[in-house]
């Protein structure tokens, strides 16, 4: 099976990993700071934070904001799960805002709609709103950020799709027009650290809530102290937060898989053209590009025409599986899973995310697939839709 994403070690990862191994510190050593900088200096943001995650970052990020009972988080229904429940785990209530049919991504234009009509019904406002890059493209962040001053909301960029990617010539991760970005080092996703994921923001209390919050709510920082330190041993839990580490081995792994970023985002720029280029003929729908954006290109996401085929989504979905090639969905609208629905959501609230859901498939992108690979994942599909 041809898979649809699958991470790529070289020597110089392994190595990194058994150097750590052969060291004195396997947690809490110097090699997380240093993937720290190394993000900062990608992303040209002031501070990172790593995690174990994606999803812890979001926790954190959300608790850094200071997301708690009674307030409410918005983001949109395509996504993974995680970017929803970061607002559930922290006591607050989560609400989504429907896509834009182009770019899949959250609308400005309903996010604005919605806006105006929850202010307009004296109706609690969002404290946060999670655009989600999906796909490696970057959302309409300056239409996001100019709607965030006008509506007091925070925002944190979920771009777990997205390192490596550029929004107005510059990277994603930079913050400009959030509070937060975070990131997932999952091997699927662009770089990887087994698990893992980063908080990347320019406000520095935001950096040190957000490390508090990461290791227990404890600090050894005598400026954050609420009393003089009783000696060398001392430390203060100030916060209630959690275990959400990076080892050491994850941490050096990451450092040496960033350092072929260019080389990781440069070949999936390449695979997607070439998609873009032998895929044109088809009755699908290739996915379009802001031209303020350059995509990371995490996922291929093709739409297929049903009107102008014979075969359902779910046949041609299938017939692609049993020939081997492994396509994926990305992703079932969140409010429609059970547990959402449990929540009040009901199918039919965000239209044109589920119009997307019902013709939306991933192809297979991945750094070193072959041209075989590729040839086939075109031939299959074009035979299957002829
Ligand atoms: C993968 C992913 C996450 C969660 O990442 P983990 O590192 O697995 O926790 C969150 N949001 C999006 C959009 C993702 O794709």
């Amino acid at each position: 099976m041809i898979p649809y994403g699958k991470q790529d070690i070289n020597q110089q990862d392994i190595d990194a990993v058994i150097d750590v191994l052969r060291s004195d510190f396997l947690t809490q050593g110097p090699k997380v700071p240093l993937f720290e900088k190394t993000i900062n200096s990608v992303c040209s943001s002031q501070y990172a934070v790593a995690v174990n995650s994606a999803t812890s970052a979001l926790h954190i990020a959300c608790l850094a904001l200071g997301v708690s009972q009674g307030d409410l988080v918005w983001t949109t229904p395509i996504t993974f799960v995680a970017s929803a429940n970061c607002a559930l785990y922290c006591g607050a209530s989560i609400d989504f805002v429907d896509i834009d049919p182009d770019t899949y991504n959250l609308c400005p234009i309903q996010l604005e709609k919605k806006l105006q009509q929850t202010k307009q019904l004296k109706q609690p406002l969002p404290k946060v709103v999670i655009p989600v890059h999906l796909c490696g493209q970057s959302c309409d962040m300056q239409a996001i950020h100019q709607l965030s001053l006008e509506y007091g909301f925070s925002i944190i960029e979920d771009a777990s799709h997205a390192i490596g990617g550029k929004y107005q010539e510059h990277p994603i991760g930079n913050c400009l027009y959030s509070d937060i970005t975070i990131f997932s080092f999952h091997p699927v996703k662009i770089i990887t650290t087994a698990e893992g994921g980063a908080a990347t923001t320019n406000d520095p209390q935001l950096a040190d809530k957000m490390a508090l919050f990461r290791s227990h709510g404890i600090t050894r920082d005598e400026n954050l102290m609420t009393e003089p330190s009783h000696g060398a041993w001392y430390y203060q839990q100030i916060e209630l937060g959690f275990n959400y580490r990076m080892t050491e081995l994850q941490a050096a792994l990451g450092i040496s898989q960033l350092s072929r970023i260019n080389e990781f985002i440069s070949e999936r720029i390449q695979l997607a053209e070439v998609y873009n280029q032998q895929l044109k003929k088809l009755p699908i729908t290739l996915p379009k590009q802001l031209k303020e954006s350059s995509s990371s290109w995490h996922l291929y996401v093709i739409q297929l025409q049903l009107g102008k085929i014979t075969k359902t989504h779910q046949q041609v979905f299938e017939q692609l599986r049993s020939s081997g090639i492994g396509v994926n969905l990305h992703y079932i609208p969140v409010h429609i899973q059970p547990y959402y629905q449990e929540l009040g959501f009901k199918p039919g609230q965000f239209p044109v995310a589920e119009s997307y859901y019902r013709q939306a498939i991933s192809l297979p992108l991945f750094h070193h697939m072959s041209e075989k690979q590729f040839k086939r994942v075109v031939n299959t599909l074009t035979d299957i839709l002829e």
